[in-house]
């Protein structure tokens, strides 16, 4: 089979992770196939629907590299369509016109619930003559669903699934107005988007029992329906804004990387022995929806956080420079030349080894590139404010300026030499080094911040650093 899937967010807010999730499952399970990957913009509800937001989903799938195969759909645009399909069905006998007014309903519902009965459309007008057709009102179409027997969904998470449709009622398909409705527009869309396989949040499960009757009514072929469970906080409750439910836009401005967010998303429910680092190809060979648990999964901050981590220590030097230097240049409001561009790149390597995110690569790698004189952290002036330090600074001064080459053996092999000739433990010698270079009392291995700022840099921060203490 061609395997056709298809993401369908409803365009009234950002590309919420539970959204991303499920865009990634049927991508994935496209490829995995060889199969197409389809985006549907299901924007029928006008008042609901924004542009930010159809752009917010454009770009989050963008951004993770979730790539469509056909020109989106949008589905509002398809209403013509749909209300074609409602009509035909009415001239087959499959649907008809339904006269009752709000009121009419609303009494029936009241009579239902005092009757302590299910509160369900009694089916009046489904076989009245047209000739009864009062004069004036526009009738909805509704569904003629079988009133016997069951709906079956054989789903491929959730097993097979029975509703009696005594359960169901005739649902509308077609409002007054001549507007089509969700699960209208969806089976239709679905139909003509030659859709193979569904695969959506477990809360569409209910929907699709109406899904499956209007296939049946319109004789299409079902698709294969995969409902997955939803992703819950770490707390088990379901997943909110406050558990970190924020849309794409906000994982990437985190300084998360698009690989990491699929390696997470994807284990997010679905899972293959205990295998957690695992990349995109890979996933593509083994994605498979038999895979997905049937358990809500629980999204934990920390997880993606440290994920990410091995991601960007595997990420090339040169991307991480191009992710971080819009950073530091808003930061340090200058934009950098190719001197500083060319350092943060031999950098790169040491830095990103001890980073989670890109945010703090880019934290981290700011002393590099920072004008001088360098601000200093709190703690790192405390140290410089020490008379010892200062005169390691004004010792090393004169030694480094003879060294030849400036190297990070070399320098280590100096600053060792000088430590023993002044009886020195080595961290008294490199901690003042460390705060006049870095500003901070944390950074890469200091000997090799050294050789990357080279031997002008390196005395001119030193220099500073003494200045400073003496004013
Ligand atoms: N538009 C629906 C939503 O955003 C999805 C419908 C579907 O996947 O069938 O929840």
């Amino acid at each position: 089979m061609n395997v056709v899937t298809r993401f369908a967010p409803s365009p009234t807010g950002f590309l919420h992770i539970g959204g991303a999730r499920t865009a990634l499952f049927n991508w994935l399970y496209a490829r995995h196939n060889g199969g197409k990957f389809l985006v549907r913009i299901e924007d029928t509800d006008r008042a609901r629907s924004t542009q930010d937001a159809v752009d917010a989903i454009f770009d989050g799938l963008s951004w993770l590299g979730l790539n469509w195969d056909e020109e989106p759909v949008f589905q509002f645009s398809k209403a013509q369509r749909h209300a074609e399909v409602a009509r035909t069905l009415v001239e087959q006998g499959k649907a008809y016109y339904c006269y009752c007014s709000p009121e009419e309903l609303s009494a029936m519902r009241d009579e239902q619930k005092a009757a302590g009965l299910p509160m369900r459309y009694d089916g009046r007008w489904r076989d009245r003559p047209a000739t009864d057709a009062p004069a004036g009102i526009k009738p909805v179409v509704r569904l003629k669903a079988p009133q016997n027997g069951e709906t079956v969904l054989s789903d491929l998470v959730q097993g097979e699934v029975r509703v009696a449709n005594a359960q169901l009622d005739d649902m509308v398909l077609l409002r007054a107005d001549g507007t089509p409705t969700y699960m209208l527009s969806v089976v239709v869309d679905d139909h003509d988007m030659g859709i193979t396989h569904v695969i959506r949040g477990d809360d569409h499960l209910t929907n699709t029992f109406r899904q499956i009757q209007l296939y049946h009514a319109c004789g299409w072929d079902l698709p294969v329906f995969s409902h997955i469970p939803l992703i819950h906080g770490p707390d088990g409750a379901k997943l909110s804004k406050r558990h970190g439910a924020l849309g794409a836009e906000a994982y990437r401005d985190m300084g998360f990387l698009p690989e990491a967010m699929r390696n997470y998303l994807l284990r997010l429910g679905w899972g293959r022995g205990d295998e957690e680092i695992i990349s995109t190809q890979q996933a593509i060979e083994w994605f498979d929806i038999a895979d997905v648990g049937r358990a809500p999964s629980r999204f934990d901050m920390a997880k993606l956080t440290n994920l990410n981590g091995v991601y960007l220590r595997q990420a090339d030097d040169a991307r991480l420079c191009d992710l971080i230097i819009p950073l530091l240049e808003k930061e340090t409001r200058q934009s950098l030349d190719n001197k500083a561009k060319d350092l943060l790149l031999r950098a790169m390597d040491s830095l990103k080894q001890r980073a989670k995110t890109v945010n703090e690569l880019a934290q981290s790698a700011r002393f590099y590139v920072q004008p001088r004189p360098l601000a200093l952290e709190e703690k790192a002036a405390r140290q410089l404010d020490d008379n010892g330090a200062r005169q390691v600074l004004e010792d090393l001064i004169v030694r480094l300026d003879s060294a030849e080459p400036f190297s990070r053996d070399a320098l280590e092999e100096l600053a060792r030499v000088y430590s023993e000739e002044k009886l020195l433990k080595l961290g008294k010698v490199a901690q003042p080094l460390r705060a006049a270079l870095s500003g901070s009392t944390v950074s890469p291995p200091i000997f090799e911040v050294m050789e990357l700022l080279g031997k002008q840099e390196s005395l001119a921060r030193l220099r500073d650093a003494l200045n400073r203490a003496i004013a």
